[in-house]
């Protein structure tokens, strides 16, 4: 394995890179409302309404408040649900003193709802605030006025939720494309630098064993030789779920390179893993990859290791690498977990 392709340097997971872009919207919708109130703050002392000023000014300071120190914004459910009570809170103080021009303000409130609470909840807090707003609106605007504008701000709701279900299915979908090995389905070369850094950190944290397993096929340059690339890469896929199929849920298959696969097993020693990797090899030497012609037999070299306490991952992957190309060295078709010296 290319030990040098995989960096040395801390790596955004596409969940980060997800959690960063939402956090991003999250921070600017708060400061949208900040340059959006406070002109109307101003109006507010310059009519010498002083509740309606004090609610803003409050509303002000707690956005800039949260805005300033929290950078990562999508993951304070908590703070958005304030956030959001405030706004409504607002939006009905507002129709109820000053009518139809109070309730314009629900729609952009509307939409922040459907950008920062999760989906569920969403559509709660829009019932909840309607129904509070249709309440303050019969005693403060025309009936014929009334409805028109809550019907269309319910309609705008329903759009704008749609629209946000459909881009997080998509941004799901994306995640899960870019961690994904197109050929085989197993995940990727850059999903695997994630989860090495992930149980360095949880090694360090809790200290319960971890070990990795480096496969690579034997004499896998033959096989594609024979029967050539779109039959070898048929193979390939077959390999890759024969090696998924052979580990616990909680293990994770990544592939590496060509024929190259690494099996990270979370609470896992070196003993145990060692036997989860003869039960692969075992499995893989006997088993009939199915190809159009005649059934193909396949054997595969395993090194193992476990993560040693303040150890980095490069250093634990090395010595599984290692240990595969000892076991290549010593005729193939074998589990290394320590060298063994040739007498
Ligand atoms: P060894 O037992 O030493 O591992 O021998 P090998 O022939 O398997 O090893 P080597 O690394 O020399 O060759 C790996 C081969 O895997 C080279 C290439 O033909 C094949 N290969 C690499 N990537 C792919 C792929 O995506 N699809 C297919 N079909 N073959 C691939
Ligand atoms: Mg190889
Ligand atoms: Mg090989």
């Amino acid at each position: 394995m290319d030990l040098n392709k995989v960096s040395e340097t801390p790596s955004d997971s596409a969940e980060d890179v997800v959690s960063q872009f939402t956090g991003k919207v999250a921070h600017r919708i708060y400061w949208g409302a900040f340059l959006v109130t406070l002109p109307l703050t101003v109006i507010q002392a310059l009519e010498g309404k002083w509740l309606m000023l004090a609610w803003l000014c409050a509303f002000l300071c707690y956005t800039a408040f949260t805005a300033l120190r929290v950078k990562k914004m999508s993951k304070r459910r908590g703070r958005h649900i304030i956030f959001i009570t405030l706004l409504c809170a607002a939006v009905m103080y507002s129709t109820l003193v000053n009518g139809i021009h109070g309730l314009l303000w629900a729609y952009p409130v509307m939409a922040s709802i459907a950008f920062l609470l999760a989906w569920k909840l969403a559509i709660v807090v829009t019932v909840v605030f309607v129904t509070l707003l249709t309440a303050v609106s019969v005693y403060t605007i025309e009936p014929d006025v009334a409805w028109r504008a809550l019907v269309s701000l319910l309609v705008l709701m329903i759009l704008t939720l749609t629209l946000v279900r459909l881009l997080t299915r998509m941004q799901r979908h994306f995640t899960e494309l870019a961690v994904t090995d197109t050929l085989t389905g197993v995940y990727n070369r850059k999903q695997l630098q994630t989860d090495l850094e992930h149980l360095v950190a949880l090694k360090k944290r809790h200290g319960r064993p971890i070990s990795a397993a480096l496969c690579d096929i034997d004499y896998f340059k033959e096989v594609n030789d024979k029967y050539g690339h779109f039959d070898g890469d048929r193979l390939l896929i077959q390999a890759a779920q024969l090696i998924k199929s052979s580990f616990r849920a909680s293990d994770k298959v990544f592939r590496v390179g060509g024929e190259e696969f690494v099996i990270l097993m979370p609470d896992t020693d070196l003993e145990g893993a060692t036997r989860a990797a003869e039960k692969l090899r075992a499995t893989f030497s006997a088993n009939h990859f199915e190809l159009k012609e005649d059934p193909v037999n396949m054997t595969i070299s395993i090194g193992v290791s476990e993560l040693e306490s303040e150890e980095n991952w490069l250093a634990w992957l090395e010595r599984a690498d290692k240990l595969l190309y000892h076991a290549k060295d010593m005729g193939r078709n074998q589990v290394r977990n320590t060298v063994q010296e040739i007498t």
